[in-house]
């Protein structure tokens, strides 16, 4: 027995690569036992295996430069065990072009087997005429890719799993996390314990790694739901249309998933969420319906601001207001596929710390209206993997904190304009005060007829 000293969790080197956990040592002894759990140690841990955790323990993986480097991925839920069948699972994100090419470097693309395109975003607001329409070049290349999460995560495992610089753990939720003191160390709630040079929290929203670095996290929620299903639709055949109607409670949106069918998400008061859930088939359906087609009162002044705006746009020669299209109506849904999730803002406002960073939704939360989430997420990954790999390359260290804070700059410039639009849209369509529906409606046809700005909205949402 060696009487031993414990100033943090882990308490003394024994190995080259292990640690005993001081946690488990008695305090009033801080000795160690022979059921004292070892700690390993990785130089790169990665805190929660969802899309983002996987992805990004896949790209460091990958990248050449970062090929000495141990890592390992925990993820507090069990092993996912996804099969393909005909029914389409109800979570579905919309990735944008660059989000793909990143699963092409990685080598996932090749396992997602299906996908919806969206050629063209069609979006109306249920208080005015104003639409606007999102296409590239005529309907030729692909704005969006609707693809399932599941898919996506039992994909990039696939690949993940031929690493072998990748170690990944399931059913291991860290529990806490010292950090900033080098190596962190973390304990899990199944009493194992790690310690690595660089921990990165992908946690999630609720990231136990930014409570444990004290990040400052500005949050709210919306008090919305995002009411989700597998819709089937008529009048859809072609399919590569994403629909979205702004209501005075909320988006409805229609995501392709392929012929006759999209998914769902209607943000929606979680009153009536609660509704939707509980509805008996043929009442979702007609609340669909209704979401989609119902007309309502246009106020006098929205409807004469309209008008006149868009007979100004017709003599300065701008593309005419978007025609408006009918969208499908909803025939049918999945059995069991309605699903509701709370909508919220959420920023941490410092991504890295002393050895460690924070990608995904654990640094920042958006509004779905805009699809732009785990995208954001997915920028992170190769702002990092590609700033980590500089540092080796320049002979430096993976926790050198001039090029964290470089990360941090980079991913803040694109992160926080993205969120604060979706947030200021959100705001703008969650009200029927009539000088604000005069505005947007304004701003949505201004958009539509100003082609460079709308060029730009695509190329941001797209980078
Ligand atoms: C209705 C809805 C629709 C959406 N649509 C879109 C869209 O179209 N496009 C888009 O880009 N985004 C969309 N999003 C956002 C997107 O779903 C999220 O941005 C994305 O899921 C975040 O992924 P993540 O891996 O960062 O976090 P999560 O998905 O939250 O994953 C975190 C992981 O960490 C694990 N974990 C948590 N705590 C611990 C711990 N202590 N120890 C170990 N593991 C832990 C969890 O088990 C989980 O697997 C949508 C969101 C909603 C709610």
């Amino acid at each position: 027995m060696l009487p031993i000293k414990v100033p943090r969790l882990i308490c003394a080197l024994t190995g080259k690569n292990q640690f005993y956990c001081s946690k488990h040592l008695s305090t009033s002894t801080q000795q160690f036992s022979s059921d004292t759990p070892k700690t390993q140690h990785y130089d790169i841990i990665i805190a929660g295996g969802g899309m983002v955790g996987t992805t990004l323990a896949c790209t460091l993986g990958k990248n050449k430069k970062l090929a000495c480097k141990k890592i390992l991925l925990l993820e507090g839920g069990k092993k996912s065990s996804y099969q393909i069948s005909d029914k389409y699972s109800n979570r579905v994100v919309a990735l944008n072009p660059q989000t793909i090419s990143l699963f092409k470097k990685i080598d996932a693309w090749k396992h997602i087997a299906r996908y919806g395109t969206v050629k063209q975003l069609h979006v109306w607001d249920a208080l005015s005429d104003a639409m606007i329409n999102f296409n590239h070049d005529n309907m030729r290349d692909t704005v969006a890719y609707i693809i399932e999460n599941d898919l996506i995560l039992n994909s990039v495992n696939e690949e993940v799993n031929t690493l072998k610089t990748v170690t990944v753990e399931n059913n291991a939720k860290v529990k806490e996390c010292e950090i900033g003191d080098n190596p962190n160390v973390l304990l899990l709630e199944n009493g194992s314990c790690y310690s690595c040079d660089l921990l990165l929290g992908c946690d999630g929203a609720n990231s136990k790694v930014r409570d444990s670095m004290k990040a400052q996290y500005v949050n709210w929620s919306y008090n919305q739901r995002g009411v989700v299903a597998t819709l089937h639709l008529k009048g859809a055949e072609e399919n590569c249309v994403a629909w979205q109607r702004f209501l005075p409670t909320g988006p409805i949106a229609l995501l392709p998933l392929k012929e006759n069918m999209s998914s769902l998400v209607w943000s929606t008061t979680p009153a009536h969420a609660d509704q939707l859930l509980k509805m008996s088939a043929q009442e979702f359906i007609d609340a669909c319906n209704e979401a989609l087609w119902k007309v309502y009162k246009i106020d006098g002044f929205v409807g004469e601001a309209t008008k006149l705006i868009d007979n100004c746009l017709k003599v300065l020669n701008c593309p005419p207001n978007a025609i408006r299209q009918l969208p499908p109506s909803v025939c049918g849904f999945e059995e069991q596929s309605r699903a509701a999730f709370p909508l919220g803002f959420g920023h941490a406002t410092k991504y890295v710390g002393d050895g460690v960073a924070l990608v995904g939704d654990a640094a920042h939360k958006i509004h779905p209206l805009a699809g732009q989430g785990v995208n954001l997420g997915f920028g992170d990954i190769e702002c990092l993997n590609r700033i980590l790999g500089e540092a080796v390359y320049n002979g430096s260290t993976i926790t050198n904190k001039d090029y964290l804070l470089r990360y941090e700059t980079e991913r803040q410039r694109h992160n926080v304009p993205t969120m604060l639009a979706v947030d200021g849209i959100h705001r703008m369509y969650n009200t029927e005060f009539t000088p604000l529906v005069m505005l947007r409606s304004i701003g949505l046809q201004l958009t539509h007829a100003l082609t460079p700005v709308k060029r730009s909205i695509i190329g941001h949402a797209s980078s």
